[in-house]
């Protein structure tokens, strides 16, 4: 679990702006749902066999009452709709969310206990126009975010009737290599063969390597949805990949499965940016109508670490600084009037040395310094002091909130050669 240091938080404000933009483009408004869900949900939504549920969940009891940090925003989000009987008020419903999340999982790069995502949901929708329109907006707000070259993988792994055969045919294939399988992996045979699919242990490679196909499993009606899908991506010009193995950790999938990732270089085995995909299934399960839906979720940080995005570090616009006995009051006032104007502004009354707040003014990256002397006070001016070009001047206190608005709304001038 990290602290984000002001310093650092500028750039996830541009990530968070950037995922706002987007996802209100749209149509998709946002919902906060409480950090703490009762464990049930969590075990029903995302499975019981899941290494999610079975190892990374911090669960407790609170007066007998079982709890558990959210692992993911999507179980709580479908709670919610069907808490509050949204389907009674709206035939499609499209909600973002961003938050942190927790699991007790093992840190790496890119893989935190408390950690940030950024998703959404899309209820009342079979798509797959919303499945298309979702993986494309994605990697543009990728692009957007600049995290170059967006990698798109997409599979279908069916709906209730695919995924019973195709069980059956791959637990039938790897049956006889069972004891060469990885210890989880030979687990999973009877508990969830799909995640085989997904081990990254070497004894596994094998059997996955050699088993047999889900897309060649699709019901008609599967087969349908995952045809129209590829042929709606492709109109709208979003490149991408099949990757018939890609099944993801989460018990909830039906149909579309999307991932997408980038920065290999920075981000080595964490460079799944984003997982998603349809879970038609959930709405009912959780007590609610049968409802369609599609939703996804980025890892923040992983965000960060992938994009190149870089964010202005000037923290004021204005530095005001008062100087000699009783300026504090006019310069207080100045300031005051500064951000009337929507300036940003810091006055320093710690009474220090010119130098110290000249210091201070330009590790705050101010553009603009306000000089508030006794004298001047006295004959009603301030000096502005220009920190970019080094250029003072002595202004009418009347005009110098807008002399400074002036100042700061302009290019800065390049670098002297030599430093001013
Ligand atoms: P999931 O909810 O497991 O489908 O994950 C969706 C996305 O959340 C992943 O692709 C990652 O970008 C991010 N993510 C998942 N787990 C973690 C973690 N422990 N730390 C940081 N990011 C994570």
């Amino acid at each position: 679990m990290n602290d984000i240091l002001p310093a650092e938080i500028g750039r996830w404000h541009a990530v968070e702006r950037a995922f706002r933009r987007t996802m209100e483009g749209l149509a998709y408004r946002e919902i906060r749902t409480p950090y703490v869900e009762p464990t049930p949900l969590f075990v029903r939504a995302i499975g019981e066999e899941t290494d999610v549920v079975q190892k990374e969940m911090y669960s407790f009891v609170h007066h007998d009452e079982p709890l558990t940090l959210r692992p993911e925003g999507t179980a709580g989000a479908v709670r919610a709709y069907v808490e509050h009987g949204v389907h009674n008020h709206e035939p499609i419903t499209r909600w973002y969310y961003l938050g942190p999340m927790f699991r007790g999982e093992r840190p790496a790069r890119g893989r935190y206990r408390q950690f940030y995502q950024l998703g959404a949901e899309c209820l009342g929708d079979a798509g797959p126009g919303c499945d298309a329109e979702m993986i494309d907006a994605l990697a543009g707000f990728l692009r957007e975010i600049g995290v170059e070259a967006p990698d798109v993988f997409i599979n279908s792994i069916g709906s209730g009737d695919t995924r019973a055969k195709y069980r059956e045919a791959l637990v039938a294939a790897l049956t006889p290599m069972k004891d060469s399988l990885s210890p989880d992996s030979q687990r999973r045979l009877t508990t969830n063969p799909l995640r085989i699919l997904d081990s990254k242990h070497p004894a596994d490679a094998e059997a996955v390597a050699t088993a047999p196909t889900i897309l060649d499993f699709l019901s008609e009606a599967d087969r349908t949805h995952w045809d129209n899908l590829r042929r709606q991506l492709d109109a709208l010009g979003t490149p991408y990949k099949v990757d018939p193995k890609l099944v993801r950790g989460l018990d909830y999938y039906t149909r579309t499965l999307f991932e997408i990732k980038g920065s290999y270089d920075k981000l080595g085995a964490g460079s799944t940016l984003i997982g998603g995909g349809r879970y038609d299934g959930m709405v009912k399960d959780l007590g609610g109508p049968a409802v369609p839906a599609i939703g996804f979720a980025a890892g923040l940080e992983r965000l960060l670490i992938a994009s190149n995005l870089e964010v202005s570090p000037s923290v004021v616009d204005v530095f005001v600084a008062p100087v000699g006995e009783g300026t504090d009051a006019p310069a207080l006032v100045l300031a005051r009037d500064a951000r009337r104007a929507g300036l940003r502004c810091e006055v320093d009354t710690r009474k220090a040395s010119m130098k110290a707040m000249l210091r201070r003014a330009n590790a705050l990256g101010a553009r603009v310094c306000l000089i508030v002397g006794d004298r001047e006070v006295a004959e009603g001016v301030v000096e502005l002091k220009d920190l970019a070009s080094q250029v003072q001047e002595k202004v009418a206190r009347a005009d110098v909130v807008a002399r400074a608005a002036a100042v700061v709304g302009s290019p800065a001038p390049p670098p002297q050669e030599g430093g001013a």
